[in-house]
């Protein structure tokens, strides 16, 4: 059986790329009211009852617009269309509804409203930095329904960037699994190693150089599993398994403070007494740790 995809890769929202310059259309989907808008601030939306809170477009603040898709095949026709403005969030949140990230809420949503806030998280934190063109300083605008910014003044086009990150469950000879624990993190948080690509570097390659540097474990046979977009603010998850050709712990004291090896029965039993504590269900570390130990990891760890 193919397993799903992690939480926040499940979108199966039409990002309808080719309406993006077509301004007319555009224009008809913001004037009618089926259309939705998610307003974005800093990452956070507002959520109801396990969902994006969407106004009408009559009733969105004003700001820099971004047209995310159709969620339907007739909405095209139909000129109903998903929009995403950034602007600040009321304060306190209305009645009922609470502001909140993509990593806090990002397991209990739907898959469409997931792959929405991700799609609309990503572009608006891409945007809040990349106000000015990087070839000449001059100021930078919004084009293409929010998919691109142009120079104002040498008309040079700069797309949204996604830093892709590695994260790898490494196993044992003996099936164990490792975890680690960053220096920030309070004592007993653990979850999978992981680290950024470098530039000029493959996936395979960063995941070999992560686990070295920071544990000393020799891995091999690097397979990939899944990804999923991680926009805080801008990472793609890219999830592998690795298996360990030493087991000997060197731990580096910068990226990890602590690290050991777990077979399925240690982790229940750490988890049940209260020692461990996984990361969030939302994250593509919880898929890894979840898909190892074999399912039904989430009832356990609640
Ligand atoms: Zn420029």
């Amino acid at each position: 059986m193919t397993r799903q995809p992690p939480p926040l890769g499940r979108s199966g929202i039409d990002r309808a790329a080719h309406l993006r310059a077509d301004d007319e259309w555009l224009a008809r989907a913001w004037a009618n009211p089926s259309s939705r808008v998610i307003v974005v601030d800093a990452g956070r939306a507002l959520i109801e009852h396990d969902a994006l809170v969407a106004l009408r477009p009559a009733d969105s603040p004003a700001g820099e617009r971004y047209f995310l898709g159709v969620a339907a095949p007739s909405d095209v026709e139909a000129a109903v269309g998903v929009f995403a403005v950034a602007a600040p969030l009321p304060d306190p949140p209305p009645s009922g509804m609470k502001a909140a990230n993509l990593r806090e809420v990002g397991a209990d949503l739907s898959d469409a409203d997931a792959g929405l806030f991700a799609h609309a998280a990503a572009l608006e934190q891409w945007h809040a930095r990349h106000v000015r063109c990087p070839l000449c300083g001059a100021e930078t605008v919004v084009a293409l329904a929010g998919h691109i910014r142009r120079c104002v003044n040498d008309g040079s086009e700069h797309y949204p960037r996604t830093d892709p990150a590695v994260i790898m469950l490494v196993t044992d000879v003996d099936d164990r699994c490792l975890l680690g624990r960053q220096p920030s993190w309070p004592a007993g948080r653990m979850s999978t190693l992981a680290g950024y690509v470098e530039a000029g570097e493959t996936l395979e390659h960063a995941v070999i150089r992560e686990v070295f540097e920071e544990v000393g474990i020799r891995v091999g046979d690097v397979r990939y599993v899944a990804s999923q977009p991680w926009p805080f603010p801008s990472s793609l998850m890219l999830a592998f398994t690795a298996k360990a050709t030493t087991t000997e712990l060197t731990i580096d004291g910068d990226e990890i403070a602590e690290a050991r090896w777990f077979t399925r029965d240690e982790l229940r039993s750490a988890i049940t007494g209260g020692s461990l504590r996984l990361p969030m269900s939302a994250s593509v570390a919880f898929y890894l740790i979840d898909g190892w130990f074999g399912g039904d990891l989430a009832r356990l760890a609640q």
